[in-house]
């Protein structure tokens, strides 16, 4: 059994369906990777994982559960957290706050404390008494992947982490995923940059159109098939 599938999963806004029958599944402690082009639907697939959008129950399972039409705090409850698109950091509260945030979902033991996360990043502790907002976008990005790890998720999903940050900060922040894979957690990311999805997951998933496309071993894929996948024309 996989720990999280979906089944043709389906998803719209209003009239408009931006999810048409989406397969996924992701095995215990795997990495997976979900690249494609803007609109291609990759932040409404991780909203309908993390219970924002909701479904019908059996479109999606954890565990062998169904979860589809559980709300936010009852999937993170079950351990699934979410580092949103944009990070949506709380603006009034200091880092630290804004870390403890994430212990208030799930109170089960794990690795991840405060002390843990200012071990995997450092800056964190020396900036805790900031508000999040003073700080640069990759720490802030650091402390929304912090937030999400307090609550010892066993899947963490992450929405376009690297996104509007110098390439030496997308480095340190995925610095941190190796640590975080020690834990056991299974681990989605949404990543545009496709070097990099490739670099840190066993397996992609390219989207296009609300459709997947392309899925196999980040070891496997190649080029011209990823680009065709991505892109839709030859
Ligand atoms: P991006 O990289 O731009 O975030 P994405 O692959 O994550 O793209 P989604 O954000 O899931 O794509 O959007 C999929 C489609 O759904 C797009 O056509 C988008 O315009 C539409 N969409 C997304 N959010 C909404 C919304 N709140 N209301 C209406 N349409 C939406």
């Amino acid at each position: 059994m996989a720990l999280l599938e979906t089944h043709a999963l389906v998803a719209s806004y209003g009239d408009f369906q931006a999810l048409f029958g989406v397969d996924l599944c992701l095995e215990e402690g795997e990495t997976l990777a979900i690249i494609g082009a803007n609109g291609a639907g990759k932040t409404t697939l991780m909203r309908s994982l993390s219970g924002v959008l909701k479904n019908e129950p059996d479109a999606i399972r954890y565990r062998g559960e169904a979860i589809g039409a559980l709300t936010a705090p009852d999937v993170m409850a079950r351990g699934i957290a979410m580092v949103p698109e944009g990070r949506r950091l709380f603006p009034s509260l200091t880092v630290e706050e804004n870390l403890l945030v994430g212990t208030y979902g799930r109170k089960t033991a794990g690795p991840w404390t405060l002390d843990s996360i200012y071990a995997l990043f450092p800056i964190l502790q020396e900036r805790g008494r900031s508000p999040a907002t003073a700080l640069s976008g990759g720490q802030q990005q650091m402390v929304a992947i912090g937030r999400a790890l307090m609550s010892n998720p066993d899947v963490l999903l992450c929405d376009e982490i690297s996104l509007g940050l110098a390439p030496v900060v997308v480095r340190d922040i995925y610095a941190a995923f190796p640590r975080i894979r020690e834990t056991g957690a299974a681990i989605i990311i949404v990543e545009q940059d496709i070097a990099q999805a490739l670099k840190v997951s066993n397996r992609v998933y390219c989207m296009m159109e609300g459709r997947i496309t392309l899925s196999g071993k980040a070891c496997d894929l190649d080029r011209d098939a990823i680009h065709k996948a991505y892109f839709g024309a030859d």
